[in-house]
């Protein structure tokens, strides 16, 4: 099984391995005297584009696997300052303090930086949601064995109390996207069509929401498009948020 740990310490060595590779390059071409017009704010423009490509993958694949390492994920960028900072600190020793190298590196640390952030933030909606759908499709399954037993839907009063011994765990009855408001469980009507969803979640982060409907199936839907606005001048048309 791949853990967060798994991930965390290939991301470390592959990004060791870019940042090695990429600064042995700028150091051939510098001997070459290719680099000569290259001042060390060139440098750190090329490193951003470098952090960018190799950090976000990266820092996405950690995300991936443990939101709460989002964070963490960031200090894979760490090779690529440190080393930046000693290449441009070495090839400009004459004409370069030790600070204008440590800033140009965090300089071109900061494209990853950001980016990284929103990587890790993505990992965790993504997840947030196959979580959500995991308990749906838990609160589905338990609805089924309750029809199953008792010939009739859970009620709408009381629906929680009637699931649980189902579902066995209460963390399965709230979207970990939105810890604070429990799912709304919307009992079927006799003779209601079976399209009609019986517990729904949006999640609009990512234009995505999961259904149960009648059926009892759990899916991952792409919301539906916004209905053009209506009367928009209106005083009495409603917004929905
Ligand atoms: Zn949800």
């Amino acid at each position: 099984m791949i853990t967060a740990g798994t991930v965390l310490s290939v991301g470390f060595l592959v990004a060791f391995l870019l940042a090695v590779s990429f600064l042995a390059f700028a150091r051939w071409l510098s001997a070459r005297g290719s680099l000569a017009p290259l001042t060390a704010w060139g440098m750190a423009i090329a490193g951003s584009a470098y952090s960018v490509a190799a950090g976000l993958p990266i820092s996405m694949a950690i995300a991936r696997a443990d939101p709460l390492r989002a964070p963490s994920a960031l200090l894979v960028l760490l090779p690529w300052a440190v080393g930046a900072g000693l290449f441009l600190h070495l090839r400009h020793r004459d004409k370069m303090l030790l600070s204008h190298a440590l800033a140009a590196s965090l300089l071109a640390a900061a494209p990853a930086a950001v980016l990284g952030v929103a990587g890790g933030t993505l990992g965790g909606t993504h997840r947030n949601l196959h979580q959500c759908y995991g308990n749906l499709k838990a609160l589905a399954g338990a609805t089924r064995d309750y029809l199953a037993d008792r010939k009739t839907w859970p009620s709408q009063a009381n629906w929680v109390n009637e699931l649980l011994p189902l579902v066995g765990q209460r963390s399965a009855f709230r979207c970990p996207a939105n810890p604070d408001g429990a799912y709304v469980y919307r009992r079927p009507k006799p003779g209601s069509s079976k399209d009609v969803p019986v517990f729904e979640c949006v999640h609009p982060f990512l234009a995505k929401q999961v259904v149960v409907r009648g059926d009892l199936r759990a899916a991952i839907e792409n919301l539906p498009p916004e209905p053009p606005p209506r009367a928009a001048h209106s005083p009495f048309s409603q917004t929905r948020h």
